[in-house]
Protein backbone atom coordinates (compact mmCIF):
# COMPACT_ATOMS: atom_id res chain seq x y z
CA UNK A 1 0.00 0.00 0.00
CA UNK A 2 1.72 3.33 -0.90
CA UNK A 3 1.19 6.36 1.06
CA UNK A 4 -0.84 9.19 -1.01
CA UNK A 5 1.02 13.05 -0.88
CA UNK A 6 -0.92 15.05 1.72
CA UNK A 7 -0.42 17.59 -1.09
CA UNK A 8 0.46 18.60 -4.67
CA UNK A 9 1.11 21.28 -6.48
CA UNK A 10 -1.08 21.11 -9.13
CA UNK A 11 1.17 21.97 -12.78
CA UNK A 12 0.34 25.07 -14.78
CA UNK A 13 0.31 25.02 -18.38
CA UNK A 14 3.02 23.87 -19.77
CA UNK A 15 5.11 23.70 -17.00
CA UNK A 16 8.34 21.04 -16.77
CA UNK A 17 7.64 18.45 -14.55
CA UNK A 18 11.31 19.96 -12.08
CA UNK A 19 9.57 23.33 -11.85
CA UNK A 20 6.12 21.72 -10.66
CA UNK A 21 8.60 19.71 -8.13
CA UNK A 22 10.62 22.14 -6.99
CA UNK A 23 7.34 24.08 -5.80
CA UNK A 24 6.40 20.88 -3.65
CA UNK A 25 9.71 21.03 -2.17
CA UNK A 26 9.40 24.95 -1.66
CA UNK A 27 6.28 24.02 -0.16
CA UNK A 28 7.53 21.16 2.73
CA UNK A 29 9.09 24.28 3.45
CA UNK A 30 13.11 23.73 1.81
CA UNK A 31 14.35 19.94 3.24
CA UNK A 32 17.84 18.71 2.47
CA UNK A 33 17.31 18.27 -1.50
CA UNK A 34 17.82 14.31 -0.75
CA UNK A 35 15.07 14.04 1.49
CA UNK A 36 12.61 15.70 -0.74
CA UNK A 37 14.23 13.37 -3.45
CA UNK A 38 13.99 10.14 -1.34
CA UNK A 39 10.16 11.30 -0.94
CA UNK A 40 9.56 11.95 -4.46
CA UNK A 41 11.30 8.74 -6.36
CA UNK A 42 12.45 6.87 -3.26
CA UNK A 43 16.09 5.98 -3.66
CA UNK A 44 17.22 5.28 -7.23
CA UNK A 45 16.12 8.62 -9.51
CA UNK A 46 16.78 9.42 -12.55
CA UNK A 47 16.11 13.26 -13.01
CA UNK A 48 16.75 15.20 -16.22
CA UNK A 49 14.91 18.49 -17.24
CA UNK A 50 13.50 17.20 -20.48
CA UNK A 51 12.08 13.25 -20.17
CA UNK A 52 11.99 12.32 -16.66
CA UNK A 53 11.30 8.78 -15.98
CA UNK A 54 9.12 6.54 -13.73
CA UNK A 55 6.35 9.25 -13.99
CA UNK A 56 4.10 6.64 -12.34
CA UNK A 57 5.70 6.62 -8.88
CA UNK A 58 4.40 9.80 -8.29
CA UNK A 59 1.66 9.43 -9.86
CA UNK A 60 0.28 6.87 -7.78
CA UNK A 61 0.26 8.60 -5.00
CA UNK A 62 -2.20 11.15 -5.73
CA UNK A 63 -5.25 10.83 -5.57
CA UNK A 64 -7.07 9.39 -8.86
CA UNK A 65 -9.76 12.18 -9.42
CA UNK A 66 -7.02 15.18 -9.82
CA UNK A 67 -6.30 13.37 -12.89
CA UNK A 68 -2.49 13.68 -12.24
CA UNK A 69 -1.83 10.19 -13.50
CA UNK A 70 1.82 9.10 -14.96
CA UNK A 71 0.29 9.50 -19.10
CA UNK A 72 -1.02 12.98 -17.93
CA UNK A 73 2.28 14.49 -16.73
CA UNK A 74 4.59 12.70 -19.65
CA UNK A 75 2.41 14.98 -21.86
CA UNK A 76 1.80 17.93 -20.20
CA UNK A 77 5.12 18.44 -18.07
CA UNK A 78 8.30 16.73 -20.22
CA UNK A 79 8.62 17.65 -23.82
CA UNK A 80 7.95 14.14 -24.74
CA UNK A 81 5.01 15.54 -27.57
CA UNK A 82 7.44 16.91 -29.31
CA UNK A 83 9.78 14.32 -29.79
CA UNK A 84 6.47 11.58 -30.57
CA UNK A 85 5.92 13.02 -34.16
CA UNK A 86 9.98 12.98 -34.77
CA UNK A 87 10.51 9.26 -33.82
CA UNK A 88 9.47 6.22 -34.86
CA UNK A 89 6.46 4.87 -33.50
CA UNK A 90 7.36 1.57 -31.46
CA UNK A 91 10.38 3.63 -30.41
CA UNK A 92 8.01 6.05 -29.06
CA UNK A 93 5.74 3.58 -26.99
CA UNK A 94 8.89 2.19 -25.77
CA UNK A 95 9.67 5.55 -24.50
CA UNK A 96 6.21 6.52 -23.63
CA UNK A 97 6.28 3.16 -21.08
CA UNK A 98 9.69 4.44 -19.08
CA UNK A 99 8.10 7.73 -18.53
CA UNK A 100 4.77 6.18 -17.18
CA UNK A 101 6.83 3.38 -15.76
CA UNK A 102 6.08 2.93 -11.56
CA UNK A 103 9.43 2.35 -11.23
CA UNK A 104 12.74 3.28 -12.41
CA UNK A 105 13.63 1.22 -14.99
CA UNK A 106 17.81 0.69 -16.15
CA UNK A 107 16.68 1.71 -19.60
CA UNK A 108 16.65 5.51 -19.58
CA UNK A 109 13.98 7.02 -21.40
CA UNK A 110 16.49 10.61 -22.76
CA UNK A 111 18.72 7.86 -24.56
CA UNK A 112 15.87 5.97 -26.27
CA UNK A 113 14.65 8.62 -27.67
CA UNK A 114 17.87 9.76 -29.28
CA UNK A 115 17.03 13.37 -27.44
CA UNK A 116 20.32 13.06 -25.59
CA UNK A 117 22.66 12.10 -28.45
CA UNK A 118 20.75 14.15 -31.14
CA UNK A 119 23.57 16.95 -32.44
CA UNK A 120 22.75 19.90 -31.50
CA UNK A 121 23.08 23.10 -29.35
CA UNK A 122 22.32 22.36 -25.46
CA UNK A 123 21.52 24.72 -22.87
CA UNK A 124 23.15 25.31 -19.73
CA UNK A 125 21.16 27.15 -17.66
CA UNK A 126 17.16 27.17 -17.13
CA UNK A 127 15.56 29.85 -19.17
CA UNK A 128 12.52 32.17 -18.97
CA UNK A 129 10.67 35.22 -21.01
CA UNK A 130 10.55 37.67 -18.65
CA UNK A 131 7.30 38.82 -19.94
CA UNK A 132 5.77 35.50 -19.25
CA UNK A 133 6.44 35.06 -15.65
CA UNK A 134 4.90 38.13 -15.36
CA UNK A 135 2.08 36.69 -16.68
CA UNK A 136 2.80 33.97 -14.55
CA UNK A 137 2.39 36.11 -11.61
CA UNK A 138 -0.61 38.24 -12.53
CA UNK A 139 -2.36 34.89 -12.97
CA UNK A 140 -1.06 31.96 -10.74
CA UNK A 141 0.92 34.58 -7.93
CA UNK A 142 4.49 32.71 -9.17
CA UNK A 143 6.24 32.44 -12.26
CA UNK A 144 7.40 28.82 -12.98
CA UNK A 145 9.89 26.99 -15.99
CA UNK A 146 8.09 27.13 -19.09
CA UNK A 147 8.57 23.60 -21.24
CA UNK A 148 8.40 25.60 -24.57
CA UNK A 149 11.55 27.90 -23.16
CA UNK A 150 13.89 25.40 -22.19
CA UNK A 151 13.76 23.70 -25.99
CA UNK A 152 17.36 23.49 -27.44
CA UNK A 153 16.48 26.37 -30.69
CA UNK A 154 13.74 27.95 -28.96
CA UNK A 155 15.30 31.77 -29.01
CA UNK A 156 11.88 33.76 -28.91
CA UNK A 157 8.98 33.79 -27.12
CA UNK A 158 6.05 32.81 -29.86
CA UNK A 159 3.84 34.95 -27.53
CA UNK A 160 5.70 37.85 -26.78
CA UNK A 161 8.10 38.15 -29.07
CA UNK A 162 11.15 38.99 -26.75
CA UNK A 163 14.02 36.65 -26.68
CA UNK A 164 14.25 34.19 -24.16
CA UNK A 165 16.99 34.34 -21.32
CA UNK A 166 19.41 32.42 -19.48
CA UNK A 167 18.99 32.59 -15.57
CA UNK A 168 21.41 31.71 -13.01
CA UNK A 169 20.32 28.31 -12.68
CA UNK A 170 22.00 25.21 -13.79
CA UNK A 171 20.15 23.06 -15.64
CA UNK A 172 22.54 20.20 -15.00
CA UNK A 173 21.49 20.55 -10.88
CA UNK A 174 18.46 19.07 -11.45
CA UNK A 175 20.21 16.25 -9.77
CA UNK A 176 21.53 18.55 -6.84
CA UNK A 177 18.65 21.57 -6.13
CA UNK A 178 15.45 22.49 -6.25
CA UNK A 179 15.63 26.11 -8.22
CA UNK A 180 12.45 27.48 -7.24
CA UNK A 181 11.80 30.04 -10.66
CA UNK A 182 12.00 33.33 -9.55
CA UNK A 183 13.10 36.94 -10.54
CA UNK A 184 15.89 36.35 -7.99
CA UNK A 185 17.50 33.90 -10.69
CA UNK A 186 17.17 36.64 -13.25
CA UNK A 187 20.57 36.83 -15.19
CA UNK A 188 22.11 40.12 -15.51
CA UNK A 189 23.50 39.53 -18.95
CA UNK A 190 21.53 41.66 -21.80
CA UNK A 191 18.87 39.07 -23.92
CA UNK A 192 20.38 38.37 -27.58
CA UNK A 193 18.92 40.73 -30.00
CA UNK A 194 18.25 39.96 -33.81
CA UNK A 195 16.88 41.66 -36.05
CA UNK A 196 13.49 42.74 -36.77
CA UNK A 197 12.81 39.86 -39.57
CA UNK A 198 15.32 37.05 -37.57
CA UNK A 199 13.11 38.01 -34.55
CA UNK A 200 9.79 37.38 -36.02
CA UNK A 201 10.87 34.07 -37.93
CA UNK A 202 12.43 32.85 -34.44
CA UNK A 203 9.31 33.61 -32.96
CA UNK A 204 7.18 31.57 -35.83
CA UNK A 205 9.52 28.61 -35.18
CA UNK A 206 8.99 28.64 -31.63
CA UNK A 207 5.15 28.55 -32.28
CA UNK A 208 5.62 25.58 -34.43
CA UNK A 209 7.48 23.67 -31.57
CA UNK A 210 4.61 24.71 -29.48
CA UNK A 211 1.88 23.87 -31.59
CA UNK A 212 3.95 20.34 -32.03
CA UNK A 213 4.25 20.04 -28.51
CA UNK A 214 0.09 20.66 -28.02
CA UNK A 215 -0.70 18.48 -30.55
CA UNK A 216 2.03 15.70 -30.36
CA UNK A 217 -0.15 13.54 -28.27
CA UNK A 218 -2.26 12.61 -31.20
CA UNK A 219 -0.04 13.94 -34.43
CA UNK A 220 0.97 10.38 -36.07
CA UNK A 221 4.48 9.20 -35.49
CA UNK A 222 7.68 10.15 -37.55
CA UNK A 223 6.83 7.57 -40.31
CA UNK A 224 3.82 9.73 -41.73
CA UNK A 225 6.45 12.55 -41.08
CA UNK A 226 8.46 11.52 -43.72
CA UNK A 227 5.79 10.70 -45.98
CA UNK A 228 4.69 13.98 -45.81
CA UNK A 229 8.44 15.39 -46.11
CA UNK A 230 8.99 12.80 -49.38
CA UNK A 231 5.60 14.39 -50.60
CA UNK A 232 6.59 17.94 -50.54
CA UNK A 233 10.04 17.63 -51.75
CA UNK A 234 8.57 16.12 -54.70
CA UNK A 235 5.97 18.82 -55.06
CA UNK A 236 8.20 21.23 -54.69
CA UNK A 237 10.81 20.45 -57.55
CA UNK A 238 13.54 19.09 -54.96
CA UNK A 239 12.91 15.46 -55.78
CA UNK A 240 12.68 13.13 -58.36
CA UNK A 241 12.10 9.66 -57.76
CA UNK A 242 13.69 8.46 -54.81
CA UNK A 243 16.71 11.09 -55.61
CA UNK A 244 16.41 14.20 -53.25
CA UNK A 245 17.97 17.21 -54.61
CA UNK A 246 20.05 17.86 -52.21
CA UNK A 247 22.08 20.56 -52.47
CA UNK A 248 19.06 22.71 -54.49
CA UNK A 249 17.18 21.74 -51.41
CA UNK A 250 20.07 23.29 -49.13
CA UNK A 251 20.48 26.20 -50.78
CA UNK A 252 16.82 26.93 -50.91
CA UNK A 253 16.83 26.87 -47.23
CA UNK A 254 19.62 29.27 -46.80
CA UNK A 255 17.92 31.58 -49.01
CA UNK A 256 14.64 31.27 -47.41
CA UNK A 257 15.79 31.47 -44.04
CA UNK A 258 19.09 33.72 -44.35
CA UNK A 259 22.46 33.40 -42.68
CA UNK A 260 20.88 35.17 -38.97
CA UNK A 261 18.58 32.90 -38.36
CA UNK A 262 20.33 29.58 -39.18
CA UNK A 263 23.34 30.70 -37.02
CA UNK A 264 21.42 31.89 -34.44
CA UNK A 265 19.63 28.06 -34.55
CA UNK A 266 23.01 26.57 -35.23
CA UNK A 267 22.12 25.47 -38.36
CA UNK A 268 24.58 26.96 -40.10
CA UNK A 269 25.37 25.49 -43.47
CA UNK A 270 28.94 24.74 -42.79
CA UNK A 271 28.22 21.92 -41.25
CA UNK A 272 30.00 18.58 -42.69
CA UNK A 273 26.98 17.14 -43.98
CA UNK A 274 24.06 19.63 -44.39
CA UNK A 275 21.43 18.62 -42.09
CA UNK A 276 18.83 19.11 -44.69
CA UNK A 277 20.25 16.07 -45.90
CA UNK A 278 20.28 14.07 -42.81
CA UNK A 279 16.81 14.88 -42.24
CA UNK A 280 15.59 13.37 -45.23
CA UNK A 281 17.81 10.68 -45.00
CA UNK A 282 18.44 9.60 -41.71
CA UNK A 283 14.75 8.39 -40.98
CA UNK A 284 15.47 6.08 -37.81
CA UNK A 285 17.55 8.62 -35.67
CA UNK A 286 16.22 11.43 -33.89
CA UNK A 287 18.04 14.96 -34.65
CA UNK A 288 18.28 18.37 -33.79
CA UNK A 289 14.22 18.71 -33.57
CA UNK A 290 14.48 22.78 -34.76
CA UNK A 291 15.81 20.72 -38.02
CA UNK A 292 12.59 19.18 -39.00
CA UNK A 293 10.74 22.72 -37.77
CA UNK A 294 12.50 23.94 -40.28
CA UNK A 295 11.90 21.76 -42.93
CA UNK A 296 8.65 21.40 -42.23
CA UNK A 297 7.92 25.57 -41.96
CA UNK A 298 9.91 25.96 -45.56
CA UNK A 299 7.94 23.56 -47.14
CA UNK A 300 4.51 24.23 -45.66
CA UNK A 301 4.34 27.37 -44.64
CA UNK A 302 4.04 26.06 -40.57
CA UNK A 303 4.14 22.98 -38.52
CA UNK A 304 0.54 23.09 -38.29
CA UNK A 305 0.15 23.53 -41.88
CA UNK A 306 2.08 20.52 -42.63
CA UNK A 307 0.25 18.27 -40.12
CA UNK A 308 -3.11 19.86 -41.23
CA UNK A 309 -3.23 20.93 -45.00
CA UNK A 310 -3.69 18.55 -48.26
CA UNK A 311 -0.62 19.11 -50.04
CA UNK A 312 -0.88 19.08 -53.96
CA UNK A 313 1.21 16.58 -55.71
CA UNK A 314 2.62 16.76 -58.70
CA UNK A 315 3.50 13.71 -58.94
CA UNK A 316 0.59 11.73 -57.57
CA UNK A 317 -0.15 8.41 -58.76
CA UNK A 318 -3.84 9.56 -59.19
CA UNK A 319 -5.07 7.38 -56.04
CA UNK A 320 -4.56 10.23 -53.59
CA UNK A 321 -7.33 12.39 -53.29
CA UNK A 322 -5.61 15.84 -52.53
CA UNK A 323 -4.63 18.08 -54.77
CA UNK A 324 -5.10 21.34 -52.75
CA UNK A 325 -2.74 23.69 -54.68
CA UNK A 326 -1.01 26.33 -52.51
CA UNK A 327 -0.97 29.43 -54.73
CA UNK A 328 -0.91 30.18 -58.61
CA UNK A 329 2.81 30.56 -59.08
CA UNK A 330 2.81 26.99 -58.23
CA UNK A 331 0.35 26.25 -60.10
CA UNK A 332 1.71 28.04 -63.36
CA UNK A 333 4.95 25.61 -62.42
CA UNK A 334 2.54 22.42 -62.75
CA UNK A 335 1.30 22.95 -66.36
CA UNK A 336 3.44 20.76 -68.86
CA UNK A 337 5.79 23.36 -70.19
CA UNK A 338 7.69 23.33 -73.31
CA UNK A 339 11.33 24.06 -72.55
CA UNK A 340 11.72 27.40 -74.02
CA UNK A 341 8.38 28.84 -71.84
CA UNK A 342 10.11 28.31 -68.75
CA UNK A 343 12.12 31.03 -69.93
CA UNK A 344 9.52 33.20 -70.55
CA UNK A 345 7.84 32.00 -67.04
CA UNK A 346 10.55 32.95 -64.90
CA UNK A 347 11.20 36.11 -66.42
CA UNK A 348 7.43 36.88 -65.88
CA UNK A 349 8.32 35.71 -62.40
CA UNK A 350 11.06 38.35 -62.26
CA UNK A 351 8.81 41.34 -63.48
CA UNK A 352 5.62 40.04 -61.38
CA UNK A 353 7.89 40.80 -58.35
CA UNK A 354 10.41 43.28 -59.47
CA UNK A 355 12.51 42.54 -56.08
CA UNK A 356 12.54 39.25 -55.48
CA UNK A 357 15.56 37.05 -54.72
CA UNK A 358 16.87 34.16 -55.92
CA UNK A 359 15.15 32.15 -52.80
CA UNK A 360 11.55 33.80 -53.32
CA UNK A 361 11.80 32.49 -57.09
CA UNK A 362 13.72 28.87 -56.08
CA UNK A 363 10.41 28.42 -53.24
CA UNK A 364 7.75 29.70 -55.47
CA UNK A 365 8.85 28.33 -58.67
CA UNK A 366 10.61 25.26 -58.24
CA UNK A 367 10.32 23.16 -61.22
CA UNK A 368 11.00 26.44 -63.21
CA UNK A 369 13.96 26.84 -61.14
CA UNK A 370 14.97 23.69 -61.09
CA UNK A 371 14.30 22.98 -65.06
CA UNK A 372 16.70 25.83 -65.85
CA UNK A 373 19.35 25.26 -63.33
CA UNK A 374 19.83 21.31 -64.87
CA UNK A 375 19.40 22.47 -68.27
CA UNK A 376 19.64 26.24 -69.25
CA UNK A 377 22.18 27.08 -66.47
CA UNK A 378 24.04 29.97 -68.61
CA UNK A 379 20.73 31.67 -69.10
CA UNK A 380 19.59 31.25 -65.91
CA UNK A 381 22.64 33.46 -64.58
CA UNK A 382 22.52 36.23 -66.91
CA UNK A 383 18.97 36.68 -66.15
CA UNK A 384 18.19 35.44 -62.26
CA UNK A 385 17.86 38.45 -60.06
CA UNK A 386 21.94 38.63 -58.85
CA UNK A 387 23.02 36.08 -56.01
CA UNK A 388 23.15 37.56 -52.99
CA UNK A 389 24.72 34.46 -51.39
CA UNK A 390 28.16 35.59 -53.07
CA UNK A 391 28.82 39.14 -54.20
CA UNK A 392 30.94 38.87 -57.18
CA UNK A 393 33.36 41.18 -56.23
CA UNK A 394 33.85 39.38 -52.51
CA UNK A 395 35.69 36.46 -53.85
CA UNK A 396 38.34 37.04 -51.23
CA UNK A 397 35.72 36.30 -48.22
CA UNK A 398 34.57 33.81 -50.39
CA UNK A 399 37.45 32.09 -50.33
CA UNK A 400 38.55 32.54 -47.21
CA UNK A 401 35.34 31.05 -46.04
CA UNK A 402 35.98 27.87 -48.74
CA UNK A 403 39.26 27.33 -47.13
CA UNK A 404 37.95 27.16 -43.56
CA UNK A 405 35.06 24.69 -45.32
CA UNK A 406 38.18 22.80 -47.09
CA UNK A 407 40.37 22.59 -43.80
CA UNK A 408 37.62 21.15 -42.20
CA UNK A 409 36.88 18.48 -44.61
CA UNK A 410 40.35 17.04 -44.92
CA UNK A 411 40.79 17.03 -41.06
CA UNK A 412 37.54 15.45 -40.72
CA UNK A 413 37.87 12.92 -43.50
CA UNK A 414 41.86 12.24 -41.77
CA UNK A 415 40.67 11.27 -38.64
CA UNK A 416 37.74 9.12 -39.58
CA UNK A 417 37.21 6.12 -37.39
CA UNK A 418 37.87 2.77 -39.15
CA UNK A 419 39.16 2.16 -43.00
CA UNK A 420 40.40 5.67 -44.40
CA UNK A 421 38.49 7.48 -46.87
CA UNK A 422 40.36 8.66 -50.01
CA UNK A 423 40.87 12.47 -49.94
CA UNK A 424 39.90 13.62 -53.01
CA UNK A 425 37.86 16.98 -54.72
CA UNK A 426 35.24 15.47 -54.38
CA UNK A 427 35.26 13.95 -51.12
CA UNK A 428 36.61 17.41 -49.69
CA UNK A 429 33.39 18.98 -51.47
CA UNK A 430 30.84 16.28 -50.79
CA UNK A 431 32.02 16.47 -46.61
CA UNK A 432 32.74 19.90 -47.19
CA UNK A 433 29.50 20.95 -48.25
CA UNK A 434 31.12 23.10 -51.03
CA UNK A 435 31.29 23.09 -54.83
CA UNK A 436 35.12 23.88 -56.19
CA UNK A 437 34.90 23.41 -59.76
CA UNK A 438 34.19 25.76 -61.94
CA UNK A 439 35.89 28.49 -59.29
CA UNK A 440 39.04 26.36 -58.81
CA UNK A 441 39.67 26.66 -62.68
CA UNK A 442 39.07 29.95 -63.20
CA UNK A 443 41.69 30.97 -60.24
CA UNK A 444 38.87 32.43 -57.71
CA UNK A 445 39.91 30.74 -54.97
CA UNK A 446 43.60 31.23 -54.54
CA UNK A 447 43.92 30.40 -51.29
CA UNK A 448 41.79 27.04 -51.20
CA UNK A 449 43.47 26.20 -54.36
CA UNK A 450 47.08 26.48 -52.36
CA UNK A 451 45.53 24.57 -50.10
CA UNK A 452 43.99 21.57 -51.44
CA UNK A 453 46.92 21.08 -54.06
CA UNK A 454 48.92 19.92 -51.23
CA UNK A 455 45.86 18.24 -48.66
CA UNK A 456 44.33 16.20 -51.52
CA UNK A 457 46.17 13.06 -52.15
CA UNK A 458 47.76 11.27 -55.22
CA UNK A 459 47.24 7.83 -55.52
CA UNK A 460 51.05 7.00 -53.91
CA UNK A 461 49.80 8.90 -50.80
CA UNK A 462 46.45 6.97 -50.73
CA UNK A 463 47.60 4.42 -51.04
CA UNK A 464 50.37 5.17 -48.13
CA UNK A 465 47.57 5.91 -45.97
CA UNK A 466 45.80 2.93 -46.68
CA UNK A 467 49.15 0.40 -45.97
CA UNK A 468 49.63 2.80 -42.82
CA UNK A 469 46.45 1.90 -41.63
CA UNK A 470 45.73 -1.67 -42.54
CA UNK A 471 49.45 -2.36 -40.94
CA UNK A 472 48.14 -0.79 -37.41
CA UNK A 473 44.40 -2.36 -37.46
CA UNK A 474 46.06 -5.37 -38.27
CA UNK A 475 49.06 -4.91 -35.03
CA UNK A 476 45.22 -3.99 -32.81
CA UNK A 477 43.96 -6.95 -33.55
CA UNK A 478 46.75 -9.22 -32.94
CA UNK A 479 47.53 -10.41 -36.34
CA UNK A 480 50.38 -11.75 -38.13
CA UNK A 481 52.14 -8.87 -40.37
CA UNK A 482 52.18 -10.70 -43.83
CA UNK A 483 53.03 -8.29 -46.75
CA UNK A 484 49.95 -10.00 -48.92
CA UNK A 485 47.51 -9.77 -45.70
CA UNK A 486 48.51 -6.33 -45.30
CA UNK A 487 47.89 -5.64 -49.42
CA UNK A 488 44.83 -6.97 -49.05
CA UNK A 489 43.64 -5.39 -46.01
CA UNK A 490 44.16 -2.25 -47.56
CA UNK A 491 42.74 -3.18 -50.82
CA UNK A 492 45.80 -1.97 -53.08
CA UNK A 493 46.37 -4.11 -56.27
CA UNK A 494 49.26 -6.68 -56.80
CA UNK A 495 50.91 -4.40 -59.22
CA UNK A 496 50.45 -1.67 -57.47
CA UNK A 497 51.88 -3.43 -54.47
CA UNK A 498 54.98 -3.81 -55.70
CA UNK A 499 55.88 -0.33 -55.47
CA UNK A 500 55.04 0.34 -52.17
CA UNK A 501 56.41 -3.23 -50.83
CA UNK A 502 59.71 -0.66 -49.23
CA UNK A 503 56.94 1.66 -47.34
CA UNK A 504 54.96 -1.11 -46.48
CA UNK A 505 58.26 -2.72 -44.53
CA UNK A 506 59.41 0.85 -43.53
CA UNK A 507 56.02 0.65 -41.52
CA UNK A 508 56.00 -2.39 -40.18
CA UNK A 509 59.31 -1.84 -38.59
CA UNK A 510 58.19 1.53 -37.27
CA UNK A 511 55.27 -0.46 -35.72
CA UNK A 512 57.69 -2.99 -33.93
CA UNK A 513 59.75 -0.48 -32.16
ZN1 LIG B 1 6.74 35.27 -23.24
Amino acid sequence: MVTQFSFFPTPYPDEILHSVLCRYHACCGTPAFVSTTKVLWGQKANINPYLPQALGRIAQRIPAETGLTAYYFAMHNTIYPLLKPLIPEERGQRVLRLLESGQQEDELAILLSGFATSKGPRWQFFRYCEDCWRDDIRNYGEPYWHRLHLLPGVLVCPIHGKSIQNSRAYLKDVSTNYDLASFALASNETAPRYSDNAADMLGKLAGDAAWVMQHGETLPSSERMHELFDQLLQFKGFRSGARTKGKELHAALIWYYGQEILAALQAVPDDLAPWSQLVVQKKKRLLYPIYYLLLMRFLAGSAEGFYTEKHGLIYSNGNDACYSVRNDAVKATQKSVEPLEYREIFLQAIQDNPDCSRGFLIKYYPKVYCWLRANDTDWYEANAPASKMYDPADWTTRDEETLQKAINAVNYLRNLPGRPTWITRRSVEKYGGIELYQSLADGKLPKTKAYLDVAIENNEEWGKRKIQWAVKSMVDGGERLLLQQIRKRASISHKYFEFLIPFTLNCIEEMQK
